[in-house]
């Protein structure tokens, strides 16, 4: 059983779960071709985190989803959130933060200041609702990911835009635009600029339940 929770502030949780889902079907057929049948029976759990108690230890992993940065910070910190993260991620967590949940990860952001991942972020490089749009993110060929380059389907919602990798030795790429790194993971942490629960592949959760996979040491 895997178990992820999403941070519920502003939806997106039947998005995020029907992605998980389609991701573990992928995970277990992946494991079926290798036949390592031994561990070809897992399922995922999806669960809404509103409370910083709710950060247990067999919660595997936290979405921290789009939104406002702004009100992410504020609702962890009203939540008894942030306290409680902070000890729960010093485990074996895995976390994903999307859009405003990558800047809420991001060691130095412009005007504001989180942490944990290695990234110099701008909250709004790329302006307001009317400026969002749509284009076709380039994969990098690492493991975990694609054996080859590929395509992934991208929508940028008043897009926040890593400005820096500040550790170019901890943090890997996972995927680009115009060679601008717009997806990135640096040991437990995922994160990306755009929207992958908008769209209709699981790649990128499956990438997730791969981290969580390998931080129980099971991959
Ligand atoms: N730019 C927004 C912020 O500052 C994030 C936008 C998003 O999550 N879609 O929080």
């Amino acid at each position: 059983q895997l178990k992820i929770g999403l941070l519920a502030i502003q939806g997106a949780f039947i998005e995020h779960r029907n992605l998980l889902e389609s991701a573990v079907e992928q995970l277990q057929q992946e494991q079926r071709q290798k036949k390592q049948n031994s561990k070809d029976c897992y399922s995922v759990e999806a669960i809404e985190v509103r409370r910083g108690d709710q950060l247990t230890e067999d919660l595997d992993a936290l979405i921290i989803p789009g939104g406002e940065s702004t009100t992410v910070a504020k609702f962890m910190q009203q939540n008894g959130l942030l306290d409680a993260y902070k000890v729960w991620f010093s485990g074996k967590a895995v976390v994903w933060g999307i859009c405003a949940g990558l800047i809420a990860l991001s060691d130095r952001v412009v005007d504001m200041k989180t942490g944990g991942l290695a990234v110099t972020t701008d909250r709004n490089f790329y302006g307001r609702q009317r400026e969002s749009f749509e284009c076709q993110i380039e994969l990098k060929p690492v493991e975990d990911i694609s054996d080859c380059n590929e395509y992934f389907p991208g929508v940028f919602i008043r897009a926040p835009k890593i400005l820096s990798i500040d550790k170019p030795e901890s943090v890997r790429v996972l995927a680009t635009v115009n060679s601008y790194p717009v997806a990135v993971a640096q040991d437990r942490i995922l994160a990306c600029s755009f929207h992958p629960e908008l769209t209709e592949d699981p790649r990128l959760h499956l990438v997730l339940l791969k981290m969580v996979l390998r931080s129980r040491g099971e991959l």
